[in-house]
């Protein structure tokens, strides 16, 4: 298939895709509209256990959940429940049932520290949490340091249950479904509350509406951007989520959107390489998506961070199979999907066409539009843009103008078709692993070291993750510290992810006249 997008006279481009019809449903309307057609095929089993539950199940039990947190929890519609566990059957259970209680959802990295679960705890200040086991402690801790009572709900799989929490088990056992009869949640209403640094600053509460996620599905069920065969009687696509639930591509494309097509997902915990080949083959996995450390199917979808093409050559080489490989490129701002490569096509330095109702456009540091194959920062515009940042009409302002034009911090380009190369990072986001690390976030982690005066933190190309953090630290009058000491200070206060590669010590930050730190110099120094 060619695909000819429309560039106009303003150097707009237009996706070459009809325009879908903006549904104007709620999330949970959304996933539960075709039940009928897969009421006993397995929505969600976990990879290692086998436990599962049908489609059918899952209304049943999020409904059991969504009354109880109502009745019992006193849950009224846009309270924020927060989620902090691995991925596993019944995190899709509570995602479930936290929509259709009605409140908003909002989730922590499973691997967080005590300290990063606190900061979103005062940023988006829930009334519930729901944790598993393995997170309840991390939980209480964060609670302790933020000050905060609220009800800890733990899935429990084996064992007890943990002091002071309340059996996730018992909550979606049977229920009277009438308190739900109150929910009264509008497809503009937030449903969603991922975290998320934009293009600058530490980590702010994206809020994104039911009609963004809802279009989001829409827009990625039309031929061509489509990655899934329909369920029919006699197929099913069965999908592994072990890329994390608490980040939009866990939970929008592979979670939510497949729900609503009838899929099966099969969750993982963690990556682990050998059970990961053992679900590929014992779930008969038709459908993968990955990131780009990670990059093996009939179809490999790949997104959430730049991936080399020598990696791509690598593995289509090494599995010796006749997959096709699709790359996507989107933010959690834009719920997530932006662009989708054309099936079919094998240019996998690009990340493909605008989906349907998006347009983008390419502009240069003056505000000027650029035109073909020019290389500047990249604008996006459509339904799928975030309605803004919780509490933060600054940070809104600066990421979407008057126009609807949402400012993504990528450098990209787009040639005569449309198709869009993205080749560089203008904001000054560090992706690890396709997860996100906030310089400024490790900046005041930094900061906050007694020794420490001022420091500055960039990302460098790495060959497993990516990218990885370097620091630059100034040292106060008379103080010393090793470049050991300060990593050390550091892991035990971020997830491991967003641990230092390396520190510089330095006698000053290169800054512009009005005190911005120059993060450029900082990298060719290290460079
Ligand atoms: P997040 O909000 O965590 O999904 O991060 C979004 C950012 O990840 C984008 O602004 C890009 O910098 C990067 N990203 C996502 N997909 C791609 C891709 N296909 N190619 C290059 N960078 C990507």
């Amino acid at each position: 298939v060619r695909l000819q997008s429309i560039w106009t006279p303003d150097n707009v481009v237009k996706s070459p895709y009809k325009d879908v019809d903006i549904p104007n449903r709620t999330i949970i309307e959304h996933v539960w509209e075709n039940l009928a057609r897969w009421p006993d095929k397995t929505a969600t089993i976990c990879g290692l256990t086998n436990r599962s539950y049908t489609y059918h199940q899952l209304f049943k039990y999020s409904r059991n959940l969504a009354s109880q947190l109502r009745s019992k929890l006193g849950i009224t519609d846009g309270d924020v429940i927060c989620t902090m566990m691995n991925n596993s059957p019944e995190y899709v259970l509570a995602v479930l049932g936290i929509l259709s209680s009605g409140a908003e959802l909002t989730t922590v990295n499973p691997i967080y520290t005590a300290h990063e679960v606190y900061r979103q705890l005062l940023l988006s200040r829930p009334k519930v949490m729901i944790g598993s086991t393995d997170t309840v402690n991390v939980i209480k801790e964060s609670l302790k340091m933020a000050n905060m009572d609220i009800p800890v709900i733990c899935v429990t799989t084996s064992g007890g249950l943990p002091a002071h929490t309340i059996s996730f088990q018992e909550l979606t056992g049977d229920a009277d479904h009438d308190v739900l009869k109150d929910v009264k949640i509008t497809a503009d209403d937030v449903a969603i509350l991922p975290y998320s640094s934009g293009t600058t600053g530490l980590p702010k509460g994206v809020e994104l509406t039911n009609k963004n996620v809802v279009v989001n599905c829409v827009q990625s069920d039309v031929d061509g951007v489509k990655q899934y065969r329909d369920t029919t009687s006699s197929h099913q696509e069965s999908m592994i989520a072990v890329l994390p639930f608490y980040h939009i591509y866990g939970l929008s494309i592979i979670m939510l959107h497949k729900l609503s097509v009838g899929a099966k997902i099969v969750t993982l915990p963690k990556f682990q390489p050998n059970t990961f080949l053992s679900t590929l083959k014992n779930h008969k996995i038709s459908l993968l998506y990955v990131v780009p450390p990670m990059a093996y199917v009939d179809q490999i979808v790949c997104g959430a961070a730049p991936l080399p093409k020598l990696d791509i050559d690598r593995l289509l080489d090494k599995s010796k199979i006749d997959v096709n490989f699709i790359q996507l490129y989107g933010l959690t701002e834009t719920s997530p999907l932006v662009t989708t490569m054309v099936p079919g096509t094998k240019n996998y330095l690009t990340a493909g066409v605008a989906i349907p109702n998006t347009e983008l456009r390419i502009v240069d540091s003056e505000m000027k539009t650029l035109g073909p194959n020019e290389v500047g920062e990249l604008h996006i515009r459509g339904p799928q843009v975030m309605k803004g940042y919780r509490n933060n009409f600054e940070a809104t302002r600066n990421a979407i103008d008057e126009n609807g034009w949402f400012k993504s911090g990528d450098l990209a380009s787009l040639d005569q078709n449309g198709t869009i190369t993205i080749s560089d990072r203008l904001k000054e986001l560090i992706k690890v692993k396709g997860f996100q690390v906030p310089p400024a976030e490790l900046e005041s982690v930094l900061k906050e070291h007694p020794s420490v005066l001022d420091a500055g933190v960039v990302g460098v190309p790495d060959t497993r993750t990516g990218e990885a953090p370097i620091a630059f630290i100034v040292l106060n009058d008379g103080h010393k510290a090793d470049v050991h000491g300060i990593k050390e200070f550091v892991a035990t206060r971020v997830a491991e992810f967003k641990r230092l590669k390396d520190v510089v010590f330095l006698e000053n930050l290169p800054k512009n006249p009005s005190g911005k730190l120059l993060r450029r110099i900082l990298k060719e120094k290290y460079a």
